[in-house]
């Protein structure tokens, strides 16, 4: 492994759980951003204990390590992209995430 993820905190995914169906369900807190995030300071309350579903490096380990890391990480960059994008969508109120402001 050669690189590591770099996140910047944008936060889209962290308030956009709904934008992956159920499987971030159990962190929701009823509107679709997750009952952890820290809107103020743009973080994880619970980082050092947060679940594995929001670990890219063990995701990596445990569910795609038969894939080169570098494929892995393009695909999480270009989903971290399209997470900005809906967000930024969903604040210009152009219907991202059913239109609601975040
Ligand atoms: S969308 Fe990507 S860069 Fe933004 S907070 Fe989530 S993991 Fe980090
Ligand atoms: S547990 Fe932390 S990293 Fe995972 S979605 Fe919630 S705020 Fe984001």
């Amino acid at each position: 492994m050669t690189r590591r993820f770099h996140c910047d905190r944008c936060g889209a995914c962290c308030l956009q759980l709904s934008r992956f169906g159920d499987l971030y369900a159990f962190l929701d807190d009823g509107s679709g951003v997750c009952r952890h995030y820290d809107r103020e300071k743009r973080a994880c309350t619970i980082y050092a204990q947060r679940p594995l579903l929001c670990r890219v490096e063990d995701g990596y380990r445990t569910w795609f390590a038969d894939i080169p890391y570098e494929r892995y990480l393009r695909g999480v960059r270009e989903g971290c992209r399209q997470l900005r994008r809906s967000l930024r969508a969903a604040r210009r109120g152009e219907g991202g995430d059913s239109g609601k402001q975040i």
